[in-house]
């Protein structure tokens, strides 16, 4: 077992020397992130212009790790600046150039992936066991796009009379990523895999809750072989994110956040005509029929509810189980759900972590007051109401609400929390119409023996990502993202490509040009 303090102990040593220069120890036992985490023509630097500063936390000790230096117009504009020339290189390369890089790029955070995971779960809190799950699927983003890099191709079509036309599937230059906190390294790989192998640059602006791990990727780029600014890190918040969507060389914003932010970005890239993609945020279904495997659903239950604390846009947070079962169901689900290891996140063995501040465990915990005020039965809240470790940590252990009714708060709103809510339900086309009945579309979930049920239910569920008999895996070849109010655009498959590219048409004329005049 690593935790904190044998880590500090024995493990610290190893790690410090791949981390730096990232990561070091301060007198007192606190990790701390070196400056500067502004990322530009391929070296970290300090923001020219940078205004206020902010303090970086690590969410499992309340303790600051880092200070965050906020970019100011000046410096978003040398970071597009950079990467627009470092665009006219790198889109003149060939597919299979740019593979290549790419390849190597997914073959250094393979290499380094514990240590990515480490700073990951310093910053965000999430256990290192998921934290290392993350990393995985980071780099396997970025090959699954090596793969596609070398093949992205356009159309030839035969016109009468020997004429021709093609299309070309060009990049469109200058992406701009703004990212969550909940997986900092993987939304940046999620965004620019698919960006640069299809020729683009991209201006990346994390979180400012968890600015760290996003640099490290930028240091990888370069080590890979990318030419310098062609992946760029400017740190802030609302601010540095307004003078990215607003910036006129940027031809893309591609968004992962909140619905109201959401609002926001696609109003300032309508002012540019730019295009968007909206990774917004959700309140899924899960729809658990009574002649499912139990043992299965219960499994999909806590999959769909309790990763990253429940920190998960496409969490399936509302469980529809159908009555017959309800009984066997819950009682299962408390029973799996207690066996959960909350706590230190470096632990091999903790499962749950703390959530990323004390401003977001007080909103969550706000959410379960009301829930119990409004809810007729709580069926198990261990130690909730209160951190689940010491004082100074935003841990939180998992909550389960029963007999949830559907006009409740909890059920409404996405929480982004511990708390799953099991609502009973009669009949298929019941349930259909209750799941459909909110204004978010990310996810859905469907457990069943019924084959043609399965098909029958996910065809009818207004969500853009659907898992029958399981949940909240993420394969990189499947597109994943929103209908209705969690937005639009997909990341991940070959879907992805058509958001990071563009057709040009070119129409060949083989004889002479009639003309009408
Ligand atoms: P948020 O909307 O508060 O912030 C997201 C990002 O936008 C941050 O980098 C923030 O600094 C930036 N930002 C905020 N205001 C801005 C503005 N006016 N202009 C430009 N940039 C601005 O969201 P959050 O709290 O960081 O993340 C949680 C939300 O993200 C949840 O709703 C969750 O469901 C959603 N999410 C969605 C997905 C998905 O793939 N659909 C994935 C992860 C998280």
């Amino acid at each position: 077992k690593a935790g904190r303090a044998s880590l500090a102990a024995l493990g610290l040593q190893p790690l410090l020397r791949s981390l730096l220069p990232s990561l070091a120890m301060s007198t007192t036992g606190t990790f701390v992130f070196q400056q500067p985490l502004n990322y530009r023509d391929g070296a970290r630097v300090q923001p020219l212009d940078g205004g206020h500063s902010e303090d970086v936390y690590e969410p499992a000790t309340g303790r600051v790790i880092s200070k965050l230096l906020c970019s100011g117009e000046k410096e978003v504009d040398l970071a597009v600046q950079s990467a627009k020339a470092a665009f006219k290189v790198w889109s003149q390369l060939s597919g299979m150039e740019r593979s290549r890089v790419l390849l190597e790029a997914a073959r250094i955070i393979r290499e380094q992936r514990d240590e990515i995971a480490t700073l990951e779960t310093i910053n965000n809190g999430k256990s290192i066991f998921e934290a290392r799950v993350d990393i995985d699927i980071s780099w396997q983003c970025l090959e699954y796009y090596a793969g596609l890099a070398g093949s992205l191709a356009g159309e030839h079509i035969q016109l009468p009379g020997g004429s021709f036309g093609y299309t070309r599937r060009e990049p469109l230059g200058v992406c701009v990523g703004i990212g969550a906190w909940n997986y900092p390294f993987q939304i940046a790989c999620w965004k620019s895999a698919p960006a640069l192998a299809c020729g683009n640059a991209m201006v990346f602006k994390p979180s400012p809750f968890t600015p760290i791990s996003v640099v490290r990727l930028a240091e990888i780029f370069t080590e890979a072989g990318v030419p310098k600014g062609l992946f760029n890190v400017v740190q802030g918040g609302v601010a540095t994110g307004q003078f990215l969507c607003h910036h006129p060389d940027v031809a893309k914003i591609s968004f992962t956040g909140s619905v109201p932010t959401g609002v926001k970005i696609m109003e300032m890239a309508a002012k540019g005509i730019k295009p968007v993609t909206l990774e917004l945020g959700g309140k899924s279904p899960l729809i658990i029929f009574s002649d499912s495997v139990l043992e299965n659903a219960v499994n999909g239950a806590l999959m769909a509810n309790f990763l990253t604390q429940g920190e998960v846009c496409c969490n399936g947070t509302r469980v529809f189980v159908q009555r017959e079962i309800l009984d066997a169901f819950t009682k299962e689900v408390v029973k799996r759900t207690q066996k959960i290891k909350v706590g230190d996140p470096l632990l091999e063995d903790t499962r749950m972590g703390a959530l990323i501040n004390r401003p977001h465990l007080d909103r969550v915990q706000g959410f379960i007051k009301q829930a119990k005020e409004q809810v007729g039965k709580v069926v198990w809240a261990s130690e909730c109401g209160g951190p689940a470790s010491s004082s100074s940590s935003s841990s939180l252990c998992a909550l389960l609400l029963g007999n949830c009714t559907d006009d409740m708060t909890c059920v409404k709103e996405e929480i982004f929390g511990p708390v799953m809510s099991i609502l009973p339900f009669d009949t298929e086309e019941e349930v259909v119409e209750r799941a459909n009945n909110t204004k978010f579309g990310l996810a859905g979930g469907v457990f069943t023996r019924d084959i043609q049920k399965a098909h029958r239910v996910v065809a009818a569920l207004k969500a853009g990502m659907c898992f029958i008999n399981n949940y909240n895996i993420s394969p990189v070849e499947l597109p994943f993202g929103g209908y209705k109010s969690s937005g639009f655009g997909r990341e991940n498959g070959r879907a992805a490509i058509e958001y990071y590219s563009q057709l040009k048409t070119v129409c060949v004329e083989m004889g002479d040009v009639e003309s009408v005049f």
